[in-house]
C-alpha cells in the first residue's frame, strides 16, 4: 500500500526547525539581509550545538552504506526526504541564513559522492567537532558555468613531493569564505589533469583551509541570500597531498570520465534539495501575500465553483496547488531517485510518470 502521510520523525523535524525559522531566523534576516557579509554567529553556533545533540551532524546527504554482514532492515529510507524536509523549513525561515548553516555543504556532498571510505572518514569527521565547520564546493569559473567539463584550473602532479600543484581562478563559490577564513573547513577544487582531455581530464581535489596559495578574491555582493558568502578564489602553485585527490589511486592516469562522473553526481545528490529550498521561499512568499490580502480584507473562499471565484481568488488557488504539485515532485520523485537503489523494491517510493509533470509544470502561471 502506498502510504500518504509524511513520517513521524520528519513531522518532529519540521515541528523544531519551525520554531528555529520562527525565533532565530526571521527577527535578524532584515538585519542580515541589510548588513552583507556579517556572520549570524548566534544562528550558526546554536544550530552547531543543535545539530550535534541530535545527532543531524551536517546538512549534507549522506550515504550509510550496510557494512560487511551487516542486516539491511526492510523499510524505506526516509534520510532523503527528512533532508529535503528540513532545509524547505530553514529556507521557508530565511534562505540567506539557511545557507549559513554550519556543516559540509556541498564540499561535503563531494567528497561523499567521488571519495572512498578512508577519504570519507577522514575529511567529513571535522563537521562533527566542537565548532562549527563550514565545507564548499568550487566548479564554476568564469568561461564554465552549466559547462562544467570547459574548467581549466589544472591539477599536476610533482613527483618530487607527491603532491598536487593546483592552479586556477573559482567564481560563486557558496561559503568559501566561511569554509577557509572562518573555520578548520575545505574546499572540494574540480580541476583537469589533461587540459586536452574535456570529461575525462577531470577530477577533485580537497584543499583545506590554511593551504598556501589559496586565496578568497572577492566576495559578490548580491541581490539576494546576503547573509552567504559567494567568494572568488585564487589558486596560486597551491599544493595538496596526493591523497586529497577524491576517488582510488587508479584514476589518476587513466582517461577516464569517473572523476566527471563524480561531478555530476554531487549535483544528482544536492539539486534536489536545492530545489527545495526553492520551494520553502516560494511558501513563505505565498503566505506573505495570503496575509497582505487579508490585511486588505481578502478572504480565499475555497470550495466555490471557478467561474464564481475572483481572480485573485483563482490565482492565489493555482499558485498553491503549483507550489503543492513542485513539492511533491520535488520530495517524492527526486529524493525517490536518490534512495531507490538502496531501498527494496515493495518499500519505494511512488514513482510519476515524467509525462505527468511536464504536462502540468509548463502551464503554471506564477505571476
Ligand atoms: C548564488 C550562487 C551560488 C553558487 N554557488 C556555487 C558553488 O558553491 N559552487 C560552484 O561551483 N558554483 C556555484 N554557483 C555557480 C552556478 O553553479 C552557475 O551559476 C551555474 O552553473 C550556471 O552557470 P553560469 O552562471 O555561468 O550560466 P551559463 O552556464 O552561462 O548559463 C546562462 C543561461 O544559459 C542557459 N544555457 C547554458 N547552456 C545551455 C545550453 N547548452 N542549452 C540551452 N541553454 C543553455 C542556462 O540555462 C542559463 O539560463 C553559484 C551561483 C550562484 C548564483
Amino acid at each position: 500500500m502506498i502510504e500518504f502521510e509524511t513520517p513521524k520523525p520528519i513531522v518532529m523535524n519540521n515541528n523544531a526547525l519551525e520554531t528555529v525559522a520562527i525565533n532565530m531566523m526571521r527577527p535578524v534576516s532584515r538585519y542580515f539581509d541589510e548588513h552583507e557579509h556579517e556572520i549570524p554567529w548566534d544562528y550558526i553556533n546554536f544550530m552547531h550545538m543543535a545539530m550535534r545533540a541530535t545527532g543531524a551532524g551536517s546538512l549534507a546527504p549522506t550515504e550509510k552504506k550496510p557494512k560487511e554482514g551487516e542486516e539491511v532492515k526492510e523499510r524505506p529510507r526516509i534520510g532523503y526526504q527528512t533532508l529535503a524536509h528540513m532545509l524547505e523549513m530553514l529556507a521557508w525561515g530565511d534562505c540567506g541564513m539557511y545557507l549559513v548553516t554550519p556543516g559540509g555543504g556541498l564540499g561535503a556532498a563531494a567528497v561523499e559522492a567521488a571519495g572512498t571510505p578512508e577519504q570519507k572518514e577522514h575529511f567529513l569527521k571535522r563537521f562533527r567537532g566542537d565548532k562549527p565547520v563550514f565545507g564548499a564546493m568550487a566548479m564554476t569559473e568564469s568561461q564554465a558555468g552549466s559547462d562544467t567539463s570547459a574548467i581549466r584550473t589544472t591539477a599536476v602532479l610533482d613527483t618530487a613531493t607527491n603532491e598536487w600543484v593546483l592552479n586556477g581562478e573559482k567564481i560563486f563559490v557558496t561559503a568559501g569564505h566561511k569554509s577557509l577564513c572562518e573555520s578548520n573547513g575545505f574546499i572540494v577544487v574540480w580541476a583537469t589533469i589533461d587540459p586536452s582531455a574535456g570529461r575525462a581530464g577531470m577530477r577533485s581535489f580537497v584543499v583545506e583551509a590554511g593551504t598556501p596559495g589559496v586565496q578568497v578574491a572577492k566576495l559578490e555582493h548580491k541581490m539576494g541570500i546576503r547573509a552567504s558568502d559567494t567568494a572568488s578564489i585564487v589558486l596560486q602553485d597551491a599544493c595538496v597531498p596526493f591523497d586529497h585527490m577524491l576517488g582510488s589511486v587508479e584514476i589518476v592516469r587513466e582517461a577516464t570520465t569517473k572523476g566527471f562522473k563524480g561531478a555530476m553526481a554531487t549535483f544528482d545528490a544536492t539539486r534536489p534539495l536545492v530545489a527545495a529550498t526553492g520551494i520553502g521561499v516560494a511558501r513563505a512568499a505565498l503566505e506573505l501575500l495570503k496575509q497582505m490580502l487579508a490585511e486588505q480584507g481578502v478572504e480565499i473562499r475555497y470550495g466555490l465553483p471557478r467561474q464564481k471565484m475572483t481572480a485573485i481568488e483563482r490565482e492565489v488557488i493555482d499558485m498553491e496547488a503549483m507550489l503543492r504539485s513542485s513539492w511533491l515532485l520535488c520530495s517524492s520523485r527526486s529524493g525517490w531517485r536518490i534512495t531507490a537503489s538502496r531501498t527494496p523494491k515493495k518499500h519505494r517510493w511512488p514513482s510519476y510518470g515524467p509525462d505527468m509533470w511536464s504536462r502540468r509544470l509548463p502551464n503554471a502561471r506564477w505571476s
